[in-house]
Parts: C-alpha cells; structure tokens; sequence
C-alpha cells in the first residue's frame, strides 16, 4: 500500500532498518537522563538546524505532538491576548484549544482563496501571540515566506507563532522570520506518528521566562530548564528522536527537498489542469500549498475513485472537515518516491 494520505503518510524507506539498529545498539530501553539520550538528543537538534537551516540562537524541543503544541502555548506563552488568523479546520482548531484555556483569544477567519496581505493585520498593544497556520492540511493552503516576514516586520512587539506541521521539512521556511515553529514527525518528515518538535527563538524564550508558568507537566519553563542538558521533563519518544536523528542524516539539506517539491508540485498542478473531471480545489496558485494538494469532483466520482485506487493499492486523503465528500487529498511528502508519483498519476488518468 502506498500513501498518499496527508499526515500519517509514507515514511522514509529506510525506517525499518534503523528501528532494527535502534534494537541492535541497545537504544529502546536506554534511560533519557543519560548521557547516552543526551549525545543522541543533542546530535538530533544538531542536524535539524543544520539541515533546515534554522538559526544557532533558537531552541529546539521535542514534544509529542502538535496539538500539544498549541496547548503548551496557551498555558506558557499566552500572556495577554492571541490572535488566530485562519482559513480552515486546523487553524480553527488551534483557536478553539486556545480559547478553552484563554478567553482572550480572538479568532479573524478569512477565505480560503482570499491572498493575505501584511497591512491587514496591524496590531496594537505588546506581547500578543499572532498564530498562523502556515500550511492548512485541511484545504491545502499555504502563507508565503513573505507574508510572514512582513507581519513579524510590521508587529514587532508581537510574538509571531506558526503552525508548519504538513510543511516543516518539506519546503523552505524562513525561521527567522518567526519566534515560534512547531511541527509532527509524521507528515513532511516521512517518520511514524508519535512526535512532534518546537522551535523557539530567544525572544520567545525570555518571553516564556518572564511569564514563568509551572502548572503543568509540559510547561514550558520546565522544558528549557530540561533541554539546558538536552532533555525532556517527562520520558520522550527516544525511538522517535533516534529515527529523526537517522532519517536526518541520509537526508539532503532543505534546499535541495526544497526543489524537488515544487518540481512535483509543478508536475500535479499541469496534470490536474490537463484532467477534465478532477479539478484542483484551491484556485488561485499564490495561496495553493506545495505540499498538500486538494482535488475536487462531484461526490459520487470522489467516492468511487478513493474505492478503485485502494484496490490498486493506492491510499488517497480523504477530504477534511466541511470538505470530506467534496474532495480528495494528495500529499506531496518528500519521502514519497517518483514512481509512486508516476503510477498514481497513471491509475487517476485510466480511471477517468
Ligand atoms: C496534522 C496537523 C496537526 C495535528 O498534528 P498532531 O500530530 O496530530 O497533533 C496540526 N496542525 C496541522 C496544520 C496539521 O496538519
């Protein structure tokens, strides 16, 4: 079975061989406050900056998830106010995970094919978290590098906070341009589900600091005390960060995936346009993602078509949220392989 399937998805090749390594080394029942955990933990965030290229000065924190990820940043970053700027389930999520704990999160819902533009969003005050969804796994769109440089340019009182979760590791993000990034393991990094990994800058850091939240197992004032030693408050995924450490190593640097997506993407899009009864479901190429790509067709046509690839052994997405009949999804995740590519492309223009 191959999978299309936006997140969990194809995992790299090489994962069976370096969980068998993983056992052979003795390294699944190692015990995270030795040295050993220390030197495999540190290696991790090593090659993570080296090869996505985030700068020296950020910090690096393995979690388990990306929902945990928006809840650590309710509880310890959330000082004043956040403001989520979304257009589709996840994004709304992450709002709704926030306002639960936080009343004075403020949601500012836009459309999907609508291009944002920095001016429009200008805020006042300090210290207010601006939560992005970078790419919306849900209706396959994306904010551009740009966009966020300028917002970060235009609030610099602000902490500007992005969700990467379908994008980390699969595109070019500028992490500069941002104080927080977080990610799982289970979509662009082609590893299996069970981790996931924030990315602070030092302002974000001091900002976490000064608010000094202990209230919870997975405070964020615990985990950069634990992560002075390269360690966890609670017992991590040590499985998980060794597979990242090794998938990481065979990997080519993110400029390289970088072009590699966008050459796939580029090859999707013109086969869609080509496709008389499958359509891209996101119109306006400046805000399409490169690594979700959502297709739409009449629900009868989805529902067959999902039912005939399976049979062929071929797992597509199913729609997300108010999208779930009307659609289908194709990840466009690195680790899934040319060929793949090419018999999928091959069984969708048969079947039509
Ligand atoms: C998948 C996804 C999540 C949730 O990830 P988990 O690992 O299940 O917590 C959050 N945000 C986006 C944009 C996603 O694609």
């Amino acid at each position: 079975m191959i999978s299309f399937y936006p997140g969990p998805s194809r995992v790299y090749d090489e994962v069976p061989k370096f969980v068998k390594e993983a056992h052979q080394q003795g390294l699944l029942g190692i015990n995270h406050r030795s040295k050993a955990f220390e030197e495999i933990s540190r290696k991790t965030i090593q090659l993570l900056k080296q090869k996505l290229q985030i700068p020296a000065s950020y910090t690096v924190f393995f979690v388990s998830s990306a929902t945990e990820c928006w809840e650590i940043l309710a509880q310890s970053l959330h000082k004043n106010k956040s403001f989520h700027v979304y257009n589709g389930a996840f994004g709304e999520r992450w709002f709704e995970y926030t306002h639960r704990l936080k009343h004075t999160a403020v949601g500012f819902p836009f459309e999907a094919e609508q291009e944002l533009l920095a001016g429009d969003y200008l805020f006042s005050g300090s210290s207010t978290l601006i939560c992005l969804t970078q790419n919306e796994t849900s209706n396959g769109t994306q904010l551009s590098n740009k966009f966020i440089q300028q917002v970060k340019k235009s609030n610099p009182k602000h902490l500007i906070v992005i969700d990467a979760t379908s994008s980390m590791a699969g595109i070019k993000l500028d992490f500069k341009s941002a104080d927080v990034w977080f990610a799982s393991v289970q979509k662009c990094f082609g590893l299996p589900a069970g981790m996931g990994i924030m990315i602070c800058s030092k302002n974000a850091i001091a900002h976490a600091t000064r608010i000094a939240e202990k209230n919870h197992y997975n405070s964020l004032t615990f985990m950069i005390n634990k992560m002075k030693d390269w360690q966890t408050p609670y017992t991590p995924n040590v499985l998980s960060i060794y597979l990242l450490m090794r998938v990481l190593e065979t990997l080519p640097g993110i400029n390289k995936i970088h072009e590699l997506t966008i050459e796939r993407y580029r090859n999707w899009v013109i086969f869609f346009q080509k496709n008389k009864k499958l359509k891209l479901h996101i119109k306006n190429p400046k805000v399409r993602s490169n690594t979700v790509l959502t297709i739409e067709a009449p629900k009868s046509v989805i529902k067959k078509i999902k039912f005939a690839a399976l049979k062929e052994g071929l797992l597509l997405g199913d729609g997300y949220g108010k999208l779930k009949k009307s659609t289908f999804r194709i990840a466009n995740f690195p680790a899934i392989k040319e060929k793949e590519i090419r018999q999928l492309q091959k069984f969708l223009k048969g079947y039509l």
